[in-house]
Order: C-alpha cells, then sequence, then structure tokens
C-alpha cells in the first residue's frame, strides 16, 4: 500500500513513525516536507529567552531512518484529492492513501503595521530573531498581542508574558517597564478553569495586565500603538504577535476547506474523500491547534491505514480528543493539563500545579519524541 503523507511536522513524524513500526518494509510511505528540519513549537520560546540555540532545536530531516519510509525534500504544489494525487517541485506521487499535516501558515501582513513596528514570534524565524530584540530591549513598555483566531497552542501567548517578566527581572529592567497581554479568550486556559486560575494569579503577583475577548486588529507604527477589536488602544516600546493563521496556501486551492480549515470526521480524521485523511492543526476537528493533538489525530490514522494493510476489516480505531499541554509559567516552573475534546461536549481538563518536577516530565516530552522520529538523544536545554 503507498501512502503519502504531506507535512513532517507533529502529525506527519508520528504518522510515518508509527506506519514503520509497525509496517517496515511492508509499507511504502512516503514523506514530504520543503523545511530544512522539525522544531517544537516550545523550542521557539526556548530560544527567544536565550536557554538554548537554534542549531540546537533543529532536528534535520537528513537524519529521518525510517524502514519503509522515505523522506522527500520538495515543496508540494498542487494537491488534488479525488485522485489522490500531488505535484511537488521534486515530481508527481500518487498514493492509495493520502494524509495532509501541512499545519497552519502564519500571516503577519494580514494586520496592518505589524511587520514594521511588531515582531511575530510565532514562525521559526520570527521566534529566532525575537532574541535579540529582546537582549537589546532597554526597557518600557511590553504588549504581547493575539491578531486573529483560530491560533496555534492558546497557552503560549500566557506564558511569552510570564517569560517576559522573568528575562525583564533578570536583566534588571522590570521597574522601568510594563507587561500587557491582549487575547481573544476569556481566560487564559478556557478548557482548565484550575490552570486559568493559576495563570491570572501568576499575573496579579507579577503584575502582568491582562486583556482578555479582544484582539489586536493593527498596529501605528507612528504613534506606537496598538488598536484592538474593541476600539481600545495600548500603547507599546516592544509589540510581540501572534500573527494571523491560514491553512497553507495550497491546502486552499485542492478544494478541501470549508470556511478556511479541512472538515474531518472527528472520529476517523477522514476528509468527504475516502481513503484521504487529514490531521493536526490544517483541520477543524475542534480541538486546539497544538502539537500533542496532532499527534493523537496521525496515532489514530495510522492505526486505522495498519488495520486496513493488514485487511482486518473496516477500520475500528478512532480518536478520543486528549492531549496533554505543559504549561511555563516561569521562574522554570511547570504546570500540566489534561484536555479532553469530543464533539457536542464541553471539554474537560485535568490540572497539575506548577513545579520543577513538571519541568523534567516536559523535557522528556520532547526528548522521546526525538528519539521515536529521529532515532537520536536529545535534551531541550
Ligand atoms: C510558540 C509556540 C509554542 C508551542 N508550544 C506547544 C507545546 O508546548 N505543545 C504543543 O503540543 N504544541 C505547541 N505548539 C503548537 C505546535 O507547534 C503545532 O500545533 C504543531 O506543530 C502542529 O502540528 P502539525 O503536524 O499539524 O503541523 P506542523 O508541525 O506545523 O507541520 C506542518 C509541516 O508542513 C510543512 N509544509 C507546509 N506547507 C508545505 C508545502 N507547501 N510543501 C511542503 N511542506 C509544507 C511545513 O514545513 C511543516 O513542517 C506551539 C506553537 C508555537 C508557535
Amino acid at each position: 500500500m503507498r501512502v503519502l503523507v504531506l507535512g513532517a511536522g507533529f502529525g506527519g513524524l508520528e504518522l510515518s513513525s508509527r506506519l514503520s513500526e509497525e509496517l517496515g518494509d511492508a509499507a511504502e510511505v512516503v514523506l514530504v516536507d520543503r523545511a530544512e528540519g522539525f522544531v517544537f513549537g516550545f523550542s521557539k520560546l526556548d530560544v527567544m529567552f536565550g536557554r538554548t540555540t537554534a542549531d540546537h532545536v533543529l532536528h534535520p530531516y537528513r537524519d529521518l531512518v525510517k524502514p519503509g519510509v522515505r523522506f522527500v525534500p520538495a515543496a508540494i504544489t498542487a494537491i488534488d484529492p479525488a485522485a489522490k494525487r500531488v505535484e511537488t517541485d521534486a515530481g508527481t506521487f500518487e498514493a492509495d492513501v493520502l494524509v495532509v499535516a501541512l499545519g497552519a501558515d502564519l500571516h503577519p501582513e494580514a494586520t496592518p503595521g505589524l511587520v514594521e513596528a511588531g515582531h511575530e514570534f510565532y514562525s521559526v524565524p520570527g521566534a529566532f530573531a525575537a532574541r535579540r530584540v529582546l537582549e537589546e530591549f532597554p526597557g518600557g513598555r511590553v504588549v504581547v498581542g493575539v491578531t486573529s483566531t483560530p491560533f496555534k497552542c492558546p497557552p503560549a501567548p500566557s506564558e511569552t508574558a510570564l517569560l517576559v517578566h522573568d528575562l525583564l527581572v533578570e536583566r534588571g529592567l522590570r521597574e522601568q517597564s510594563e507587561v500587557a497581554l491582549v487575547m481573544p479568550l476569556g481566560a487564559p486556559i478556557p478548557p482548565s478553569p484550575a490552570a486559568s486560575e493559576a495563570v491570572l494569579a501568576a499575573f496579579a503577583e507579577r503584575g502582568i495586565e491582562w486583556h482578555p475577548e479582544t484582539l489586536v486588529r493593527a498596529l501605528d507604527p507612528e504613534r506606537r500603538v496598538a488598536v484592538l477589536a474593541d476600539g481600545g488602544e495600548m500603547p507599546f516600546d516592544l509589540f510581540l504577535g501572534v500573527p494571523t493563521h491560514r491553512v497553507p496556501r495550497v491546502v486552499a486551492e485542492s478544494g478541501l476547506c470549508v470556511d478556511g480549515w479541512v472538515p474531518v470526521d472527528p472520529l476517523t480524521l477522514e476528509t468527504a474523500h475516502p481513503d484521504v485523511y487529514a490531521v493536526g492543526d490544517v483541520t477543524s476537528v475542534g480541538t486546539p491547534k497544538a502539537g500533542v493533538f496532532a499527534e493523537g489525530q496521525a496515532a489514530v490514522v495510522a492505526e486505522r491505514i495498519v488495520e486496513r494493510h493488514r485487511a482486518a476489516g473496516d477500520a475500528a480505531a478512532t480518536y478520543d480528543g486528549t492531549g496533554v499541554c505543559y504549561l511555563e509559567l516561569g521562574r522554570d516552573e511547570v504546570a500540566r493539563v489534561e484536555v479532553t475534546f469530543r464533539t457536542g461536549e464541553r471539554p474537560a481538563g485535568r490540572f497539575e500545579a506548577a513545579s520543577t518536577a513538571l519541568g523534567t516530565d516536559k523535557a522528556e516530552f520532547g526528548s522521546s519524541r526525538v528519539r521515536r522520529w529521529f532515532g537520536r538523544e536529545w535534551a531541550a536545554h
């Protein structure tokens, strides 16, 4: 069976690793990505806040050696889901099963003034460049702001505000500075009131301003103010922004999207086309856009492909919407939230309060993925 996996991020790496483990050379898996390597979302913050280096957090795809998996470094230029045929700048590929795991693209240019007057920190180059900006910042008013919904890793802007606080304390600049966070959500971690309470308590203790239920619509580069969706304005000396997210253009042009994202069956992750699946940030499956959910969805798709390959009748594996999220609260403390999202039900979360021990768990979360996906040892920092 030929399986074509588009995108080697959280979803694509997990899927191809599982297929290799289960089927080895019996599968013919082609994994396509245009990037040089994989970078965890949390590593972006680690580099930005000077805890590690850019080289250390890049996991090059050339190190990917998995039985039955061929990695193709290429840009995908067209997807025909009906024919399960894909065009790339390295040729055309056809498959029996197609999995779209192309994530969300970022568009800082969609927010007027963001490119000129602010710094987006969600892309790999953006986060790496923000490190210098933070190192050279002389102190003043910092605004961390979300510019549109949906956006990846909903806790990340809160973590960023807390880490900005720590950095300013460390650099002796906190007293002459202010830190504010603008978020479209009503609570920092909506599915877990306990986690939200802990984050809000940390904001209050550190004097971080919290502006919920609004967005930054534009920056005015001349007046250096952020213009909010609710009509308010916030002056800034340093603006750190979460840019607009959209499916990659090639996905938008494939006809797979409804209202901007790829709808899938929430249990099977199958799109409207038989044997065409989509996992992770590219979908509108109803979980937050986070790596752990992309990974969980990929595991289910892998199981379904394996079941089918072994001709074990109809594939039975289904997705349960569960994921674990580690939350950086600053001061080297990490909390943990386990959340389950099921269609038609209120999401339920279980919260473990911040500790340095959970920091070790988070590090192992990253190391175990690198071991499984790239077959080598790695410590986040
Ligand atoms: C600051 C920050 C912190 C985060 N922290 C966490 C965290 O702690 N925990 C967590 O679970 N999640 C976290 N996330 C979110 C996480 O990074 C994403 O949700 C996750 O990577 C999504 O996985 P995915 O497989 O859907 O897409 P991605 O991992 O984005 O992978 C998509 C892949 O497709 C490739 N691609 C796209 N278009 C093309 C094309 N045309 N041709 C070829 N290749 C293409 C890209 O190069 C990319 O490798 C964080 C995100 C950010 C920004």
